[in-house]
């Protein structure tokens, strides 16, 4: 068996451009699929996954471990930056789902068997409609409260929320009264049986990202995302030892070694690695193993497309600390069209039934994508009220 190409199929889904990676050999009919999306950076990627092609075209494809190595060590550049870290993964998940379907069973199957019966989702307010979720402005308290209470109508028991605005490194308390109001609104619309959750998007210093936490940890949160920059690993500690509400981080990271220093620094106590941009199930699992050592909970960042939902999906029916999972259902109107999935959601409760079909268990629709060509996503740039850049 040799891998005979490597394409990479992307599909304009308005906030980003989902990068689909399609793995083929020379067994008849034998392809896998990964996902490489990383929103603004399309064609980096799509670049690198051709540079790294070279590598293993001719190769055999069960050799995953092998071949993960190559493209992580060869060419002299380690395969640790964002862009190279996400076509790696794309390559790597494709690679799973040929295992898989050789096998003639699901991944979760190779790495164990099921560790659970079902898997709890959770959604973006507006389901990860861009406007809804990225574009509430945080001084509208009610609209929050609305949507909390769409998600919950839509039969979700979570959700996620982005409660806190671009913030200076210091400023007063505005923002985090802000920040409280929303919450409190959710909270009030959705009861105590809910849970939520704020992502600060890394928009906070540390400093303040401290006291957005302090001024948020009544209200119970499932989790904290995110409360200063990933590059801080000492202000996320900071942060998670003064607040009971867990604090969760991860999806900006790409390699085993950063996640090994945010642990034994305790920078979290919810790891949200990413997939499609960690190197790929091969890396998640190792960096899973670490985790498991200080019993630190996975809950994997997963606003892409659907190759990384059915890869977190398998991944989480194999990892007993997986405690949810992200998703978003009405980010493009078209998103069912694109994909047709081995595994079932519950309408009530969005809990997720295992798959059945071998590999990922998913069937991609290339007619569809085609109808969705590459446009540049949306430009998204945050100056604070002075001028000065601030973080998206
Ligand atoms: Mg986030």
């Amino acid at each position: 068996m040799k891998i005979t190409a490597i394409e990479t199929l992307v599909c304009h889904a308005r906030m980003r451009n989902w990068v689909f990676v399609k793995v083929v050999t020379d067994q008849p009919g034998l392809i896998g699929w990964g996902e490489a999306t990383l929103e603004w950076h399309t064609r980096g990627v799509v670049g690198t996954i051709e540079d790294l092609s070279q590598l293993l075209v001719g190769e055999d494809p069960s050799r995953i471990e092998h071949l993960w190595q190559t493209l992580y060590r060869q060419h002299f550049w380690h395969g640790n930056g964002i862009i190279r870290s996400t076509a790696i993964a794309g390559i790597d998940i494709a690679l799973w789902d040929i295992a898989g379907k050789v096998a003639g069973l699901p991944c979760h199957q190779l790495w164990g068997g099921p560790v659970r019966d079902s898997i709890r989702t959770y959604c973006h307010l507006g389901g990860g409609n861009m406007e809804d979720f990225y574009e509430t402005p945080v001084d509208n308290a009610k609209r929050f409260g609305e949507l909390a209470t769409q998600a919950v109508e839509e039969g979700f028991t979570a959700f996620k929320t982005m409660a806190v605005p671009p913030t200076m490194p210091i400023e007063g308390n505005r923002p985090v009264r802000a920040a409280a109001a929303c919450v409190e609104a959710m909270r009030e619309a959705v009861g105590e049986d809910i849970d939520i959750m704020v992502d600060c998007h890394a928009r906070p210093s540390p400093a303040m990202g401290l006291k957005f936490a302090k001024a948020l940890d009544p209200y119970d949160l499932y989790f904290l995302e995110e409360p200063c920059w990933p590059e801080s690993i000492e202000g996320l500690a900071r942060i998670n030892a003064a607040v009971t509400t867990p604090i969760a981080t991860g999806e900006r990271m790409t390699h085993l070694a950063q996640f090994r220093d945010l642990f034994a620094a305790q920078g979290c106590d919810i790891c949200q690695l990413d997939i499609t941009h960690c190197g790929g199930l091969s890396e998640a699992r190792r960096i899973a193993a670490l985790a498991e050592a200080y019993r630190i909970a996975l809950a994997p960042h997963n606003p892409q497309g659907p190759v990384s939902t059915a890869a977190s999906l398998e991944f989480g029916f194999s990892q007993p600390s997986y405690i949810i999972c992200e998703s978003v259902h009405a980010d493009v109107p078209w998103r069912a069209e694109v994909v047709e999935e081995g595994y079932t959601i519950e309408p009530q409760g969005r809990t997720v039934r295992p798959n059945t079909r071998p590999g990922l268990g998913i069937e991609i629709n290339e007619a569809e994508i085609k109808k969705h060509p590459f446009e540049q996503e949306v430009l998204q740039r945050t100056f604070y009220s002075d001028g000065s850049v601030g973080d998206w």
